[in-house]
């Protein structure tokens, strides 16, 4: 190993001790590299190697003579050849390269290592030999790869992962001209397994699904991932259509359907599936499996146990009410709600005795919405509390308004109200609060519920109910002969009115030939209850024929009560439900939902 320790300051040192000296120190070097703990090799410029040490020799399952005048590259992977960095540190342009390299064992597996490799040059500065020093990090990297298998796995039942789905998602995007397919699932009702069997059935539960999808799916070239709790997808990454996948889902639905065997107890489980088909360009892998999972609540909320195929129309709509849902609050604040109001006439001589309040949204986007759109959605998300409550302040300030102007009319003004209100607020004290403001007579307010506002668990709204009418409020049923109809106890409640709803009164309706969805001259989206959906002449179940309603409203006027016709549309109707003993009615015959100025006119003439 001379050229290594080729310190040639020949100064003027007894050439003895010189000698003794080098040869120490080579003798130290070669101790160091025969006794080092990691492989050593020296090779020459043609990548021969001229020593080896032990530790190489039993890294790579050889002698030490073995290794002597081999070439490197038969040590190493074909793919794994000396790159640029050691041919540039052989041509003397660099000192020192560390790299990564898989050797081959003697029998044939791989030894991952790390190699710093250092030129030595010779006494000129010529380069002379390499000195490789190799560690072996095989195990390091096989604990490594262990990590990264676990990274990407789910523990209980080795399918990939969330984090492993993604990759393969991102990779099959990478084709940007093919279809792509999921089926996002989840097992019906798992929380209940696992409460009543236990955590491990519902563990083992887990891993029976995931192998009958394994064995059933995988073998196909689909991949079958957890995606986590119940929820299991299978990407297929080159989909042949929508036929494919809405096939699959229903084999998925099928499989999953079949008994389980687990811990010696048999256990039914079924599984819902949302589907989504469709090219690669124009979407992405977040959106198609969001759309997955939207499809997957629509086949739970369709009855469970099936699949539904995604539909854009679906989506556009529960975007829509989501959109609406969210913006209601602060379009109240901004005043894009508008009250328009519908004549209640006296059938005896037909003069306008009130008037509904009925509520719309201009919507900046939207359009002129009817509350068949946004009432539902308000009560659900609690926005009806304010929304009702500047409803019943603004239809009052109104009707004091007609009231100082058209004093002989004593117009009154009936306003819906929602469940919730009496849950969510204080109607008592609003209403109050209100009719104190505005200064308006209490008897010219009317409120309208429905029956199941009123019948549910008795409670609140009714000891409210009995508190309103204290007041002098009048309260009206809504939509009566739609619901439970239950007379008897509403007589026993504080009501004064019954409306009874259009469809009920179908049968009061002449037949019309002709008679299809009729246009509704008004611009407003979303049609109204439509009471006169009605085909030749034939009235719906539900509907009472004459001496029903004649008898009813008899009834009504012996407990007391009053009783408004809804949906009116023609005289010939007006005529019968007059001679029927109707006091009131609403409907298109006597006038629309109008504006207040409107009224006004009405009013004056
Ligand atoms: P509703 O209380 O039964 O109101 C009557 C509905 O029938 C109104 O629809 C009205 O325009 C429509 N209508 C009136 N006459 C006729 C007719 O002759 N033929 C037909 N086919 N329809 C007629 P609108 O305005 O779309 O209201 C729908 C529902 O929205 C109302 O039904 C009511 O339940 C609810 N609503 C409206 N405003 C409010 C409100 O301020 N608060 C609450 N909680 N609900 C409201
Ligand atoms: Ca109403
Ligand atoms: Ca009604």
């Amino acid at each position: 190993m001379g050229g290594t320790v080729a310190t040639t300051d020949a100064s003027p040192v007894d050439r003895r001790s010189l000698e003794d000296a080098l040869r120490a120190s080579e003798n130290r070097f070669r101790a160091a590299f025969v006794d080092a703990g990691i492989g050593m090799a020296l090779v020459d410029r043609d990548d021969l190697i001229i020593e080896a040490n032990p530790a190489l020799a039993e890294m790579l399952g050889h002698t030490v003579p073995e290794l002597i005048r081999r070439h490197i590259h038969e040590l190493m992977d074909v793919e794994e050849r000396p790159r640029r960095v050691y041919r540039e540190l052989v041509r003397g342009e660099r000192d020192r390269v560390r790299l990564e390299k898989r050797l081959r064992h003697r029998q044939g597996h791989a030894v991952w290592t790390n190699i710093t490799v250092s030129l030595i040059r010779d006494s000129s500065g010529e380069p002379l030999y390499t000195l490789a020093m190799v560690e072996d990090v095989s195990e390091a990297r096989r604990l490594g790869d262990r990590l990264h298998y676990q990274a990407m796995h789910d523990p209980l039942t080795q399918l990939p992962n969330r984090s492993l789905f993604f990759e393969r998602l991102a990779g099959a995007f990478a084709e940007a001209d093919q279809r792509i397919g999921l089926c996002y699932l989840d097992l019906d009702g798992f929380q209940a397994v696992n409460d009543t069997l236990g955590h491990h059935v519902g563990d083992e539960l887990l891993v029976a699904v995931a192998r009958r999808l394994e064995q059933r799916f995988a073998a196909r070239g689909h991949l079958v991932a957890r995606m986590g709790g119940d929820e299991f997808a299978v990407l297929v990454p080159r989909s042949a259509g929508s036929e494919e996948l809405t096939a699959l889902a229903a084999e998925v639905v099928e499989i999953l359907g079949a008994p389980y065997d687990l811990s010696g107890q048999r256990v039914a489980a079924t599984a819902s599936v949302g589907v989504v088909e469709r090219p690669v360009p124009g979407t992405t892998p977040t959106e198609l499996v969001k759309d997955a999972d939207s499809t997957l609540c629509w086949a739970k909320t369709d009855g469970r146990s099936r699949w539904a195929l995604y539909d854009p129309e679906r989506i556009a709509h529960q975007m829509t009410r989501q959109v609406l849902a969210t913006t209601m609050r602060p379009a109240l604040e901004r005043g894009e709600f508008l009250l328009e109001y519908q004549p209640l006439v006296d059938l005896g001589d037909g003069t306008l005795r009130g008037v509904e309040a009925l509520v719309r949204w201009r919507h900046p986007d939207f359009g002129r919405l009817a509350p068949d759109r946004f009432i539902q959605i308000a009560e659900e998300t609690g926005a009806i509390v304010p929304l009702g409550r500047w409803v019943l302040e603004t239809a009052c300030v109104q009707a004091r308004s007609w009231l100082d102007r058209f004093p002989d009319a004593q117009l009154f003004v009936s306003v819906n109200l929602a469940a919730r209100q009496f849950w969510d607020s204080d109607m008592v004290a609003d209403v109050a609060e209100i009719l104190g403001s505005t200064r308006l007579p209490a008897r010219l307010l009317q409120l309208e519920l429905t029956e199941s506002a009123v019948m549910g668990p008795a409670g609140r709204p009714v000891e409210a109910l009995h508190a309103l009418a204290a007041m002098g409020v009048r309260i009206a049923i809504d939509d009566f002969g739609t619901g439970y109809s239950n007379l008897a106890y509403l007589s026993r409640l504080p009501v004064h009115v019954l409306k009874l709803a259009g469809s009920f009164l179908e049968g009061f309706r002449e037949p019309r030939p002709h008679a299809g969805p009729r246009p509704d001259p008004s611009t407003t989206v979303g049609a109204g209850t439509s009471p006169g959906a009605h085909v030749n002449g034939s009235a719906p179940r539900g509907a009472a024929d004459e001496k029903i309603v004649a008898a009813l409203v008899g009834l009504s006027h012996v407990l007391g009560l009053t009783v408004t016709a809804e949906g009116v549309e023609s005289a010939a109707q007006a005529e019968r439900l007059r001679a029927t003993g109707c006091d009131t009615a609403q409907g298109w015959h006597f006038g629309r939902a109008v504006s207040a100025e409107e009224i006004d006119r009405m009013l004056r003439a």
